[in-house]
């Protein structure tokens, strides 16, 4: 059966986010503000794309080129992102906790060009430049000896020759299984997504977001950057999440609007410093990127004294493809709403069937074309007819709304960060005193999922979990990092040699 949103169906244009963004004169109006208070207008915007297009331009990127982003929320980011874009190139946006391996994966596998970061990254980012064939690296702010991406010489930007079915960015996710992998996003996906997200929403001209989120992930990118860009509200960027710093951009900016994880959430409604804070100007708390308690999230609306909403989803998914509108507070916060508009879900259980509690199902022209050069892996998550099948279980009232219960694929959240257990299970591999292993979330004290390894060690190997956590953690960033280990005789798996993940999972815990 087809549940489709009961919301009507919006027009989506047959425009480029460029063209969405950037058309029309641009005003005088504070688009971005960064920490200090330093505002960047629409027309200041407006100048630095056109000028990073034209530098970018000239270093012969344009259509189909792919420039890697490596760098903090910063007004810059937001110049350098929307600048690739209207040099016709693509952005493949990186987690700057990454490590050089990491980062070089990202970049060669992607194709890309050039890289931008700034002076603080430098050393991460040439090691994994060098690694991965990177052109040149260029940075956002000053770094001696290398060229500043808002300054290299151009005139005139190239004329707009992308399309809207042309590829916008190249996020990485693992999807339901394996390592990470460039989920294309075209045009049209980003520009459906931020229409459809529109709707659920309603933005006045006191309407104030605060950049917490990271911009490099697609919920920050589309939810903050693009819809901020759309609704014409200012933007405030906060370079790394810290909570004091938070409360007091929110306090001088009389941020409206906070969109965050379920972590940052959790702070709210126990930290003694909000209590110093003066959080009046909040009018809504939305939470998306891992489940959110409803406990927790009545906690937090009760100590802001404001609605509490949830949203819910996926990088394959431009992210949003559920989410509490916020004209309907009364809805449930542990449960994700209403699919938006354009959306159609099906619950499926592992038979094919049409179920009331299955695995959720997603159409729309928000869902990706495919993950980069890999058809197999494209093939298990998107089906002939269109259908992304998310990895997670899912149940829907009579009315539509959502509430999502499990989680069937391997993926791993923490702190509402990808965690891949097959990249964790190839690195332990690697370690000469194990023989086996395999990763799976389990809840920590808190209720919050941190990644556990189960290892078979070599035999005669001494190796005890503070080895096995410090492996890990010297070579993955540190959202990555093993939190629990416990060593069995062998690893649980099906006959065809899969890990049965499920069977780890609900194994009481013995260290
Ligand atoms: P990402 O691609 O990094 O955005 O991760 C997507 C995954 O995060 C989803 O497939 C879910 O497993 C999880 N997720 C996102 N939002 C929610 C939510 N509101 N409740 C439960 N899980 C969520």
């Amino acid at each position: 059966m087809i549940i489709r949103s009961p919301f009507p169906d919006i027009d989506i244009p047959d425009v480029t986010l460029t063209e969405l963004l950037f058309s029309g004169e641009p005003s005088g109006a504070p688009a971005l503000i960064d920490p200090e208070g330093r505002i960047t207008t629409r027309r200041e915007l407006d100048e630095s794309v056109r000028r990073i297009a034209a530098g970018l331009h000239g270093r012969g990127i344009g259509r189909g080129s792919v420039v890697g982003l490596f760098a903090p929320n910063s007004p810059e980011w937001v110049a350098a992102f929307h600048g690739i874009l209207r040099a016709n190139a693509v952005v493949t946006s990186a987690n700057v906790l990454y490590t050089a391996d990491e980062l070089a994966h990202q970049l060669a596998d992607s194709g890309a060009r050039l890289l931008v970061t700034t002076a603080d990254l430098l050393d991460v980012a040439e090691t994994a430049a060098a690694k991965a064939g990177i052109e040149e690296v260029l940075t956002l702010d000053d770094a001696p000896g290398r060229p500043r991406l808002d300054t290299l010489p151009g005139g005139e930007p190239p004329p707009l020759v992308t399309g809207p079915g042309d590829i916008a960015v190249l996020p990485y996710s693992s999807g339901t299984t394996g390592r990470a992998k460039g989920v294309v996003l075209t045009h049209r996906n980003l520009v459906a997504n931020v229409l459809q997200f529109s709707r659920m929403g309603r933005t006045a001209p006191s309407t104030v977001l605060l950049a917490v989120l990271p911009l490099f992930h697609i919920y920050g990118m589309t939810v903050l950057m693009n819809h901020a860009l759309h609704q014409r509200v200012p933007l405030v960027t906060m370079p790394r999440f810290d909570l004091a710093g938070m409360l007091r951009l929110i306090e001088r900016h009389r941020v409206t609007k906070l969109y965050l994880a379920p972590p940052t959430a959790l702070l709210l409604a126990k930290s003694p410093l909000v209590d110093g804070a003066d959080l009046s100007s909040v009018e809504l708390v939305f939470s998306g990127a891992a489940p959110l308690d409803g406990e927790l999230a009545r906690a937090v609306a009760n100590r802001l004294d404001c609605k509490i909403l949830q949203g819910y989803g996926m990088t394959e998914m431009s992210p949003v493809s559920h989410a509490i509108p916020e004209d309907r507070p009364d809805i449930d916060p542990a449960s994700v709403g209403y699919a938006l508009p354009n959306v159609e879900c099906r619950l499926v259980d592992s038979a094919g069937r049409d179920a009331d509690r299955g695995e959720l199902w997603v159409r729309g022209p928000n869902v990706m074309t495919g993950y980069l050069n890999n058809p197999a892996a494209t093939a298990a998550t998107l089906d002939a007819d269109g259908w992304l099948h998310t990895g997670d279980i899912a149940t829907v009232t009579a009315d539509g709304v959502f509430t999502i219960v499990d989680r069937v694929k391997e993926l791993i959240k923490y702190k509402g960060y990808q965690v891949p257990p097959a990249e964790l299970e190839a690195l332990l591999l690697t370690h000469e005193g194990i023989d086996d292993a395999a990763v799976v979330g389990v809840p920590d004290e808190e209720g919050e999922e941190i990644p556990k390894a189960f290892v078979v060690r070599r035999p005669g190997a001494r190796l005890d979990a503070a080895e096995v956590m410090g492996y890990v953690a010297a070579r993955v960033s540190p959202h990555k990092k093993v939190r629990r280990v416990e060593f069995l005789d062998s690893i649980p798996k099906s006959a065809s040699g899969k890990i049965l993940r499920a069977v780890l999972r609900r194994r009481p815990a013995m260290q």
